[in-house]
């Protein structure tokens, strides 16, 4: 026989009619609550809370529990017979919601009991003992009093004093029973409670003991003497005819195993309450609440959300398997089933919709002001452009009235006599500019185009021209130098021909300006020509409303922390605005313009210095005032992740590569493939063009953005990554930085010594069907420090490794000046005397080309292996 008790329960149990009621309540309770675990598609289960109403729990294991309900239960005619076929599904249901700790919790209670119920059963025989005793000797008593009371009638002050005595008696004996009734009321409820399937016909019984006892009650004062306790088994024989036919006593009803009964379904009573308290109890009732639940949430700001304690959800989390910490982020999945789990309802927002808070509304026309335009220098080193910006701000009608020193914060406007304005962008060339655009910032409005008319077209005027074209901004071309002596501002104007620049004074539209940054002739013209041509784009923007701009600097001050120069596109900035910059965000403290003054407010075109960011944003990053600090951590929490996840994925594939481009082409519906194309020689370069252009198709083009001489740069690759398109080296290779920048991009760099090659992949690329590429890996890098000429073998290099490793039959190219001259495999790679499979980075070693032998001291030996990789188109 087994009982279920708890030591401590039993101890705190109340013993007085008042805990018969909640007593039975539980019996007849037959709602339960049990746990199912219901799996999910993504691979996650999740314990759900099933109600039911439960008839019978008999657990296999718990046999003996079920021993002893059969012999407590005879009350039914068959009571096992019944509840047991629907016994199976129900019992597995409770059985697999304990745990191993649970059962051996349950075991040592049980033990516990035992003992407890050994000293209970003990004690209560002694009482009963005890007070067996004491009513005989006062029936004796009263026996004698009776006698004594026949013979001595007249003494009535005795008498009355007897029958006080006997009243008095007669209380006490009454209140014993009473107490012996309580016990077996309160060991029928307990049953019921065990065998909740029984619990109606129980109750009846329990109602029937408690008018027997009523009856008893009546008529007890005058039976009381004879048969104090033999009354009990006529009102008990219903319940327990078997095992009650004997002599009911006290003690026996005391020990009784339905007293444990009550314990356990005390037991399950707490469990019940702790379910709820976790949340998870079915009849809580709590606030139904919409809880917005982005693409990624932490407990903390879930549980905030759902006004539950983060360490409940963290319970909740556990019991899923998942270990969690508060702080650990959950994706929307987990999150949305624990906000149902607590009966909320949940309302999935893609995180990026944190972005639509600073999308700006459209303005109204009428609220539109003419603004100055914003203006870019470019051109080829050393053809003026420093000296120009200078000439211009020195043109500054302003700067003489406020007598301010420049300062140089990456940006200055100048007020023209006529009080128009103009922005300039002072940190002059293609790759800055590139660099902002790369970044997705379109700051610039008219490019100006610096030709020193003594040089004419270079390389880097080329590349100027290629990426103001891939910007779509309009070119003012300024001649400058003009002051020199017989120079020929028409030459410049020829050349430029050739890069579809057709000035106006060949019946283009192209504005040319001659001007001299040294004697100042032509500033003022070309500011002319900057203030038409901004008419023509009608730039305008509404300075009533907040803010948004880009950053054209951005540094980390000693002094004042994080600076960055930003230019108002649209709205005015002010002092104690909330903005975000990028992925960091501040509260505008101060205002510098580019005169060193502080100003309250900047309005659109204007450059300013901000004061009072939280970290450094970088140029070419937004800036938008939003209106609150709470939106501005939003946002730019989200980008900061949104970065972090990038260069991740980054890793596993580029954003622009050949590879990608028909389906990038197929999604877009983009008729055209732009291309970056770098070649050792002009004439490779025509070569490559020409062939790309028989490519084309009416549907497809394969379109040079660029097509240059020289080794690729890291302003090649801005440009690539600006109009997500891969480079194209040929016979070229690109320097460590821009390989570096090309890898933190993810633009593609494909070298190729074979023009049918490179026009071959393209062509794939663009019918959808490029072959397994063959990928380089570039393993290292070696500068030729020494050549040796040694008899039979040739010319050797004495070479240390500069980067990564050289291997021996891997391939290598030779490569001076950037461009590839020989690529091949080595004959032998020593490391002094020895052959060697590899040499690392700082070790010296010699190599020598299969059949080659045009080596000189400074060439870079590039080592690479060739890796298929299948396309996966
Ligand atoms: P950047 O590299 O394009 O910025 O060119 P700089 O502004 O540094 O000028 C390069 C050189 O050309 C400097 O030595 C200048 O003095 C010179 N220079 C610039 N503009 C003129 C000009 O209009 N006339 C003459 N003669 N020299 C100029």
């Amino acid at each position: 026989k087994v009982r279920m008790s708890d030591t401590k329960d039993s101890g705190n149990k109340p013993s007085g009619g008042s805990d018969r009621r909640p007593l039975s309540l539980k019996g007849s309770g037959s709602v339960g609550a049990g746990t199912v675990r219901q799996s999910f598609s993504h691979g996650r289960s999740k314990p759900v809370v099933v109600e039911k109403r439960r008839k019978r729990i008999l657990g296999k294991k718990d046999a003996a529990k079920k021993t002893v309900e059969k012999t407590e239960a005879p009350a039914a005619p068959a009571p096992q017979a019944a509840p047991e076929p629907q016994a199976p599904e129900e019992e597995k249901t409770v059985l697999r919601t304990l745990t191993e700790t649970e059962r051996e919790a349950r075991a040592k209670a049980l033990e516990e009991a035992k003992a407890r119920e050994v000293i209970e059963k003990k004690e209560a025989k002694e009482r009963a003992i005890r007070e067996a005793e004491e009513e005989e000797r006062r029936a004796a008593e009263r026996e004698a009093e009776a006698a004594r009371r026949a013979e001595e009638d007249a003494k009535r002050t005795e008498e009355e004093k007897e029958a006080a005595r006997e009243a008095e008696a007669r209380a006490k004996r009454e209140a014993e029973e009473e107490a012996a009734r309580i016990e077996a009321a309160k060991a029928e409820a307990s049953a019921a409670a065990a065998e909740p399937n029984e619990a109606a016909p129980r109750r009846k019984v329990v109602s029937e003991v408690k008018d027997k006892d009523k009856d008893k009650d009546k008529d007890a004062g005058g039976r009381v003497k004879k048969k104090p306790v033999s009354e009990k088994p006529v009102s008990r024989s219903r319940n327990a005819p078997r095992r009650r036919s004997g002599k009911l006593t006290i003690a026996r009803a005391l020990d009784d195993n339905e007293r444990q009964r009550s314990l356990a379904s005390v037991r399950r009573a707490r469990e019940r309450e702790k379910r709820q308290a976790q949340g998870l109890g079915t009849d809580q009732k709590q606030v139904v609440r919409e809880v917005v639940v982005p693409d990624e949430i932490s407990v903390r700001d879930l549980s905030d959300r759902m006004a539950i304690r983060a360490v409940d959800v963290v319970k909740v989390l556990m019991k899923q398997g998942q270990m969690a910490t508060v702080n650990d982020m959950l994706d929307p999945d987990t999150a949305q089933l624990i906000a149902e789990e607590y009966g909320h309802t949940v309302k999935r927002v893609a995180e990026s919709d944190v972005e639509d808070a600073i999308v700006q509304a459209e303005d109204r026309e009428e609220d539109l002001l003419p603004r100055a335009p914003v203006v870019t220098v470019m051109g080829h080193v050393d053809h003026g452009k420093t000296s120009l910006l200078d000439a211009i701000r020195k043109s500054d009608v302003a700067e003489g009235e406020a007598g301010g020193i420049t300062q140089h914060i990456g940006a200055y406007q100048v007020t023209m006599p006529s009080h128009q304005k103009i922005t300039f962008l002072d940190t002059p060339g293609h790759a800055a500019f590139t660099q902002m655009r790369a970044r997705g910032a379109k700051v610039t409005d008219i490019v100006v185009l610096v030709v020193a008319a003594d040089d004419g077209v270079m390389p880097q005027t080329v590349e100027a021209i290629n990426h103001a074209k891939a910007a779509e901004v309009p070119i003012i071309v300024a001649i400058n130098k003009m002051d020199k002596p017989g120079v020929d501002p028409m030459r410049v104007k020829q050349e430029l021909l050739q890069y579809e620049l057709i000035v106006e004074d060949m019946g283009g539209e192209v504005q040319t300006v001659e001007v001299s940054a040294k004697t100042k002739m032509g500033i003022d013209t070309l500011e002319e020509a900057i203030l038409l041509q901004a008419e023509i784009l009608e730039l305008k923007a509404n300075p009533n409303r907040t803010a948004a701009g880009s950053v054209v600097e951005a540094k980390l001050d000693k002094g004042r922390g994080p600076v960055a120069t930003i230019l108002v596109q649209n709205g005015t900035l002010k002092t104690g605005d909330i903005f975000v910059a990028g992925a960091e965000w501040g509260k505008v403290r101060a205002l510098i313009n580019d005169r060193g003054e502080t100003v309250n407010e900047a309005g659109p075109a204007v450059p300013v210095e901000v004061l009072g960011l939280n970290g450094t944003p970088m140029a070419g990053d937004d800036i938008v005032v939003v209106e609150s600090e709470a939106r501005a951590r939003e946002v730019t929490e989200y980008r900061q992740r949104k970065d972090r996840d990038a260069k991740s994925a980054l890793a596993g594939g580029s954003r622009a590569s050949l590879d990608q481009m028909f389906s990038k082409m197929k999604e877009a519906n983009i008729k055209e493939v732009p291309l970056v194309i770098k070649a050792d020689v002009q004439g490779s370069v025509e070569a490559i063009i020409g062939a790309l252009d028989k490519l084309s198709t009416d549907e497809v083009r394969a379109k040079a953005v660029q097509g240059a001489v020289g080794g690729i740069s890291e302003s090649d690759i801005l440009l690539a990554a600006s109009v997500s398109a891969p480079v194209i080296g040929f016979n070229v290779r690109a320097s460590g930085p821009a390989r570096a920048l090309a890898e933190k991009e993810g633009v593609e760099i494909r070298y190729y010594s074979v023009i049918y090659d490179l026009v071959d992949d393209v062509k794939a690329a663009m019918s959808g069907l490029l072959d397994p590429t063959l990928r380089e890996n570039f393993l290292g890098n070696a500068e030729i420090l020494e050549v040796f000429n040694i008899t039979k073998v040739g010319r050797v290099a004495g070479c240390r490794i500069t980067e990564g490793v050289v291997r021996r039959g891997a391939k290598v190219r030779l490569i001076r000046d950037s461009v590839v001259i020989h690529e091949g495999t080595l004959s032998t790679l020593k490391r002094f005397k020895d052959e060697v499979k590899e040499v690392q980075t700082g070790q010296e070693c010699g190599m020598a080309f299969e059949n080659y032998q045009d080596i000189q001291p400074g060439d870079v030996i590039e080592c690479f292996e060739v890796e298929t990789i299948e396309r996966t188109l």
